[in-house]
Formats: structure tokens, sequence, C-alpha cells
């Protein structure tokens, strides 16, 4: 069975090398709206796949990130890099660009990794991630599987290499929360949120 969970935020980016000249050469903003998909072949104590209120922990402070920031490629010029860490105090640097298909991409691979760190305490079993969908504008989205957050074909991503200002740190609701996420912490899970 699979359940989802939506999520939004707003978030300004440049696409360098696409094609719209208008998304590769002006710094503009999305409401993007995150869908997560969750996957079980059974269904926990309360009956249900994966109880919503977990995804407040890490998923909902990890997506949150993005909300009223602006998300950075590393290999964008140093001088633009630079420009906006000065006027912006949320930013998101990614190793790759912030094109719809590497949010999913990258959002996947977080995710997926909370998932396989929380110690679940409410009987859920063998929950898994199904896919991520990002949209970003009304009419278009991009869809990750577990084979596309993979693939090397695209380019394999390293979380390491994604970084969260210290503003956005800041606003976590536990600050340890990508250390924790990085060094393969187990995540606990209450049995009641
Ligand atoms: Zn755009």
């Amino acid at each position: 069975m699979l359940i989802r969970k939506l999520f939004k935020f707003e978030n300004a980016h440049i696409v360098r090398n696409c094609s719209t000249r208008r998304c590769s050469e002006n710094i503009h903003g999305h409401s993007y709206k995150v869908e997560v998909i969750i996957e079980s072949n059974y269904l926990d104590n309360g009956q249900m796949v994966y109880d919503f209120g977990l995804t407040k922990l890490y998923i909902k402070d990890i997506i949150d990130s993005f909300d009223h920031a602006i998300t950075l490629w590393s290999s964008d010029s140093k001088e633009y890099i630079d420009a906006m860490k000065r006027y912006s105090n949320r930013w998101i640097t990614l190793p790759v660009s912030p094109s719809a298909e590497q949010f999913s991409r990258i959002f996947f691979l977080i995710i997926e990794k909370i998932l396989h760190l929380s110690t679940l305490q409410n009987g859920e079993r063998e929950v898994s991630l199904n896919s991520i969908i990002v949209h970003e504008t009304e009419t278009g989205y991009a869809q990750c599987f577990h084979k596309d957050a993979h693939s090397q074909l695209m380019g394999a991503i390293k979380l390491e290499d994604i970084e969260f200002s210290p503003q956005v740190q800041k606003e976590w609701s536990n600050s340890d929360i990508w250390k924790e996420i990085l060094n393969n912490t187990p995540l606990k899970m209450p049995k009641s949120v």
C-alpha cells in the first residue's frame, strides 16, 4: 500500500544551462510541493502504514529548511554564490543544480536515510520510501524512485556535500539533526507524538 504526505515551501534558484533562458539567467522563485510516498505491505498497531505525525520530527524540518531560502549549486560561480550568501541568511548549497529532478533525488536520499535510521515504536514493518514527487509549478513535476536517486548515470550524490546555512540550522527543532543523519545515528521515534 502507498500513502502520501504533502509538504510545501517557497524557494529561489537559478537553473544554469537549461534551455529556457528565463530559468538559466534569472534568480526566480517557485512554490514547491513535495509529495513523500511511503510504502509497506503491513499495517502498524494503529492499522496504518506509517503515522504521518512521525514525519513532523525529522522529515518536516529537512524540507522546511528550503522554505524562504535560496538554493545554490556549489559549481556555480564563486561571485554569484558569495553575493547570494551576503544577502540571504537562509541558503542551502547542493552538489547538483537545483532543478526539480535533482531536488527530488536529494529529498529521496535524505528521507530514505531518515526512514532507515528511524527506530519505529508502534509495530510499523518494512516501511520504505516508494518515491518523491517535486512539483515546481502547477503543471510540471519530477518523480524520483530508488533507482533514480542512486543512479550513477545521473551522477552520484553524497549527502555530506549538502550544506545548510547557520540560520537554517538554528531554526531546526533539533540542531543536531543533520549531524545525526550524516553519522548514521539511530533516530528515536517516540510511541506518541
Ligand atoms: Zn525555476
